[in-house]
């Protein structure tokens, strides 16, 4: 489950909130995309900043261990959230194992239903809607794996990964298995963090990283409360690997910003990041979200460090056309596309303040019709919406200096030529690179997220 690759970002984008215009995972270079709230989306605002308190004993003994005494850090001692992740669902069975001993209970009366030796492999089915436990018929609908000796620094292993906290099974309404990995925030963030961003990057780039990472798992508590967790381990929220995942930079990261969140109005914010700006951030009305005074564009000078950060897409009229075909935008054959030109931090009417494609207009023999911006990256497969457009020949390709291409030739080029990777919103990961040589991770955190504050959870 780990990347080292620089170029591998694994980002949060979930079906529940609001993205224009789909899943971005499509590209590689958008794994970091979020999806942003808006409007339209039912949020759950009482949700949003407000820890989630243990609900069973087996949470609060996993909540039991603390890494620093809060109180060397001058300020109250507040119980830190058990986070509920999603691991797997529509199992028809699950394999579990530790190497320790382990007991498995009844979640909803506490009563204990069988132990296990260190090294034992359990399979858990199901028959006639109720769990059974190697064979056995436990008579339970919801089980939860504990260690014995819940101090031990022994895991719970899944299908093989390796997990902290406990594994609650929970029975779905079609008869198949839920699995939970129900963790303490911060090792739940240890599993994220270096899924999100390289451990050989810079040690104020990976707090940053972690800051986000928790705050955006706080914003996230209950989003998928229907199917019986908080978060899901994969891009749809941020991408959990467990035990495997960690690193010891990663770990390091998380425990010097133990607790800590970025908060608005005393809420967690929603802390969007991406690969690269291109040398300005978006505000979050750019992708599809409504205006937050928190996600504004600012200019980044700092993301040059991004390598591949100038990308350039080419393809004929044609290629071009049939793609927005596909996508249900027939124009039939492509006479000239429309776009102000680009200049970063200006506005047009058809450019957002930080210059990204608002809306491109493509006038073909049968329509003319303007394409959002976000939806035009995701039907060409762009790597983000701070382009312009060349137009030329395979040899050479002319800039778009009056705002309009006309298509004369059919065997012409379109190049889209543009800057930065994913959506823009939030912080740049590879600005944060750039800012940790001279800066402290709050420093990056509140150049990329503004008029916020950062305090502790916990
Ligand atoms: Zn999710």
């Amino acid at each position: 489950m780990r990347r080292h690759s620089f170029f591998v970002f694994i980002g949060i984008l979930c079906a529940l909130f609001y993205w224009t215009f789909g899943s971005a995972s499509a590209f590689a270079a958008d794994r970091a995309s979020v999806g942003l709230p808006s409007s339209t989306v039912k949020t759950n605002p009482e949700r949003a900043g407000k820890p989630r308190q243990p609900s069973t004993d087996a949470a609060k003994e996993a909540n039991t261990e603390k890494k620093e005494a809060p109180e060397k850090r001058g300020r109250a001692a507040k119980e830190e959230p058990i986070i509920r992740v999603g691991l797997a669902e529509e199992q028809a069975s699950a394999v579990l194992t530790s190497d320790g001993a382990y007991v498995f209970r009844d979640a909803a009366t506490g009563a204990e239903l069988g132990k296990r030796a260190a090294g034992t492999v359990s399979t858990v089915t199901v028959k006639n809607r109720r769990f059974v436990v190697d064979g056995k018929d436990v008579s339970a609908k919801k089980i939860r794996f504990t260690l014995a000796d819940e101090r031990s620094s022994r895991f719970l292993s899944v299908a093989g990964d390796k997990y902290r906290g406990t594994i609650l099974l929970l029975l779905a309404d079609d008869g198949t298995i839920t699995v939970v990995n129900e963790v303490k925030l911060d090792d739940y963030i240890s599993g994220v963090i270096s899924e999100e961003m390289s451990p050989d990057w810079p040690a104020e780039a990976l707090k940053a990283q972690a800051v986000a990472a928790r705050t955006f798992a706080v914003y996230s508590l209950g989003k998928h409360d229907d199917d019986g967790y908080d978060v899901c381990a994969t891009t749809c929220c941020q991408v959990y690997g467990g035990v495997g995942s960690e690193s010891p930079e990663g770990l390091r990261a998380v425990s010097a910003t133990r607790g800590e969140i970025m908060t608005y109005q005393g809420k967690a914010i929603y802390a969007a990041f991406y690969a690269s700006s291109g040398g300005m951030t978006a505000g979050s009305e750019e992708a599809g979200g409504t205006a937050l005074p928190y996600l504004q564009a600012v200019r980044d000078p700092q993301d040059g460090v991004a390598p591949n950060r100038h990308w350039q897409v080419s393809m004929s009229p044609r290629e071009l056309a049939s793609k927005l075909a596909a996508a249900g935008v027939s124009v039939g054959t492509l006479k000239a596309i429309e776009l102000t030109p680009l200049e970063l931090g200006k506005s047009a009417a058809d450019r957002y303040p930080s210059g990204r494609v608002k809306n491109i207009r493509f006038i073909g023999t049968t329509q003319k019709i303007d394409v959002a911006g976000p939806k035009l990256r995701w039907i060409v497969g762009l790597p983000s919406t701070l382009f312009d457009i060349r137009y030329g020949t395979e040899k050479k390709t002319d800039p778009n200096t009056k705002g309009k291409i006309e298509i004369t030739n059919p065997n012409a080029v379109i190049v889209f030529d543009g800057y930065g990777r994913g959506h823009g919103v939030g912080m740049s990961q590879w600005g944060a690179y750039g800012m940790a040589e001279k800066s402290k991770y709050r420093e990056i955190l509140s150049h990329y997220y503004r008029n916020v504050d950062v305090t502790w959870l916990f």
